[in-house]
């Protein structure tokens, strides 16, 4: 699994929708993958502060800015 791929199915893994499968390619990517962590680790703070204050949920368009800044963070990046 590429950086790109990790990216994509951030928000399926972090809601626990992701195929058992796909969790176990993405978790062994960020094993060697420090900047994946970070994002991921990052999501998962943001997602928890989130939930906490609003029980409703991530509405769409707070997942979309998430997504568009590790998108933009990533294309800076040269791929794994
Ligand atoms: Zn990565």
């Amino acid at each position: 699994m590429r950086c790109r791929q990790v990216i994509d199915k951030i928000s399926e893994y972090i809601d626990g929708e992701l195929d058992p499968e796909l969790v176990r390619e993405l978790e062994r990517h960020l094993e060697h993958c420090e900047d994946c962590r970070i994002v991921v680790d990052t999501m998962h703070k943001t997602v928890e502060i989130f939930y906490h204050t609003e029980p409703a949920g991530l509405p769409d368009d707070v997942r979309q800015r998430l997504n568009g800044m590790f998108t933009q963070r990533f294309r800076k990046e040269k791929p794994h």
